[in-house]
């Protein structure tokens, strides 16, 4: 059984300190201490975030969509699937890396495609 609860803990620590790394003034660092589950259902933290965006790199913009993807998928029955060949990704995989959206196999294949693209 796939541990839901605590890979979701794990994405939202994770997306966290990819922000406080951007984080500025007093009230941005006050956004962080604030309790980790009511960071996501508070809509009026937006502007704030919007702001955070704004000041990441590419790199790290590149893995809070990743997060934020895993979070959506989280909970159905796409999480942990294989986006390429549809194969259930191994849990300690996922334990590991929990934003992974292709099995071991297929990022493998990505890369050595992305390395001949070079
Ligand atoms: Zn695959």
């Amino acid at each position: 059984m796939l541990q839901v609860e605590g890979i979701r803990k794990k994405l939202l620590t994770q997306r966290r300190d990819l922000f406080r790394q951007v984080a500025q003034t007093e009230e941005e660092l006050r956004w962080f201490q604030r309790d980790i589950e009511s960071e996501v259902e508070e809509r009026g933290q937006e502007e704030t975030m919007v702001q955070l965006l704004d000041r990441l790199d590419g790199r790290a913009k590149t893995e809070i969509e990743a997060i934020d993807r895993a979070l959506f998928k989280l909970g159905t029955e796409r999480y942990g699937r294989c986006e390429r060949c549809g194969k259930a990704i191994p849990q300690s995989r996922l334990e590991a890396v929990p934003t992974a959206a292709l099995c071991l196999a297929c990022e493998q294949a990505e890369e050595s495609q992305a390395t001949l693209r070079k």
